[in-house]
């Protein structure tokens, strides 16, 4: 049984019988048939059925941000704008997706030889919660318009959302199982890989979740993409506008109330503007308006499940009796509901949860660095390697730093490391591999043929 429960006020909200796993194979097979004639589907019909995808979504997108907020807690704000994100992919990748999967001429000695981009098949979607509709959208829409067809096992607080996305792209006029979702908790997983309809699989979540996932799909010889976590770091170099800095760095913190991958969680700051970053950085980080996440006006919300804000809370704690300071929030209030406040760790360092893992939450964990020398070494201990950004008046060290010296799949200067349809994203090290959005993420699942012709 899969439950959702309310996590701004604890209230139960629906039950959902999962499906067995007769149920589950019954859908795989009806998906697979819809596959085979959808790959001969050419562009235009596929570009028109995403389109009006962003249409469906349109029209529905305050019923669809209030299910998101009722079910994982984000501000219904923040809802709305994920919708307007998601109808910018489903129309991006209409647009762009025939151009992208065009042939390539080979220039040899073949009367012609070309590579093509044909599609794989099946490929299913492992979800987290975070961006219930997000996640989905970025991969679904460029892999649907490369022609495959996607099952979708999302995380266990969110089946509404995950029956809403099914919804939409039947509502779009899409074949009935060309995408589907499947009810079932995670330990159905494995089955669902080493049935042989699915061809590859794509993983948002955790590293934990990861490994599993690819030691099964890699047993299999199945194709992976892996978008895990994060913790990146945000460095401020002793030239940087330190106003401008505190301001991106703590909205970067708190942005789906701190429960973004690519959110800021390290922020790195050099000697000479510690002190003065910190200060700067807490104003902003105290003025956040936690409260009500239906309420329009309210910018941090619950956090999306009890069990995820303990975990949390005990990072803090840890941290704290390691050696950190927390200069701001730091205590549970005493509330039904998943809450945890803004919260601000100074003195952080090795050997802390705050320093070592990842913090799913509102929590900013401040590192000290002598110099940018020490910066960029603090940046890049760390099993993740997803985002990081530089901040410096002097675009070119910025610039420099980001390009050659850190380890991130995305690196930002004076600026937020954000997605976006047009660019790569992903990580490397303990975040994953593989990239999604833009022409390389469409290429994942696909097969590049090489068609030689004497
Ligand atoms: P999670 O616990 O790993 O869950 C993600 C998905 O994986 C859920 O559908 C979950 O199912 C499933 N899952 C978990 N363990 C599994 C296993 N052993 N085998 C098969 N499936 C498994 O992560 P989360 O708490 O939902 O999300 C937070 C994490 O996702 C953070 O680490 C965050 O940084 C990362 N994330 C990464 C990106 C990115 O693009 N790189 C984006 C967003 C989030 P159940 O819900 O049924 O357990």
């Amino acid at each position: 049984m899969l439950e959702t429960i309310n996590p701004a006020s604890g209230a139960l909200i629906r039950q959902y019988a999962e499906m067995s796993d007769r149920e589950v194979r019954d859908v795989l097979r009806r998906v697979d048939e819809a596959y085979r004639d959808w790959r001969e589907t050419d562009f235009t019909i596929r570009a028109a059925r995403m389109r009006a995808a962003a249409e469906v979504l349109g029209k529905r997108s305050r019923e669809i941000a209030e299910l998101m907020t009722e079910e994982m807690g984000k501000p219904v704000r923040d809802a709305l704008a994920e919708i307007e994100k998601c109808i910018w992919g489903c129309e991006y990748f209409a647009e762009h997706a025939a151009a992208m999967l065009a042939p390539e001429t080979l220039a040899t000695n073949a009367r012609q030889s070309y590579w093509t981009h044909r599609p794989l098949g099946v490929v299913l979607a492992v979800m987290p919660w975070n961006f219930p509709f997000w996640q989905v959208f970025r991969f679904a829409a460029p892999s649907l318009m490369a022609g495959n067809a996607a099952v979708l096992k999302h995380a266990s607080n969110v089946p509404g959302c995950a029956l809403a996305v099914e919804e939409v792209f039947r509502e779009a006029g899409f074949p009935d199982h060309l995408f589907r979702t499947l009810l079932v908790g995670s330990s159905a997983v494995p089955g669902i890989i080493q049935d042989e309809r699915v061809r590859g699989v794509t993983v948002t979540g955790s590293l934990a979740a990861g490994k599993a996932i690819a030691e099964e799909a890699g047993r299999l010889v199945k194709k992976t993409v892996l978008e895990l976590g994060g913790s990146d770091p945000y460095l401020v170099l002793e030239d940087a506008d330190l106003d401008a800095a505190a301001e991106t760095c703590a909205k970067s913190r708190l942005v789906n109330s701190g429960q973004s991958c690519i959110a800021a969680k390290r922020f790195v700051v050099t000697d000479a503007v510690h002190d003065a970053f910190v200060e700067r950085f807490v104003e902003h980080m105290m003025r956040a308006r936690m409260g009500d996440p239906m309420d329009e006006a309210t910018e941090v919300g619950p956090q999306a499940r009890v069990d995820l804000r303990d975990e949390l809370a005990r990072q803090v704690r840890k941290s704290v009796a390691a050696g950190a300071r927390c200069v701001l929030g730091g205590e549970v209030p005493d509330e039904v509901g998943a809450w945890y406040p803004p919260t601000v760790l100074v003195d952080v360092g090795p050997g802390m949860p705050a320093y070592e893992e990842e913090l799913f939450g509102p929590v900013a964990a401040v590192i000290r660095a002598r110099d940018e020398e020490d910066a960029i070494r603090i940046a890049n201990d760390s099993v993740y390697g997803l985002g990081a950004a530089v901040f410096t008046r002097d675009t070119e060290r910025g610039e420099r730093i980001a390009r050659d010296r850190l380890e991130a799949g995305s690196c930002y200067v004076n600026a937020p490391v954000k997605s976006d349809p047009r660019l790569p994203f992903g990580g490397i090290k303990g975040s994953g591999y593989g990239r999604e959005l833009s022409s390389l993420g469409i290429r994942e699942f696909v097969n590049v043929k090489t068609v030689w012709v004497s």
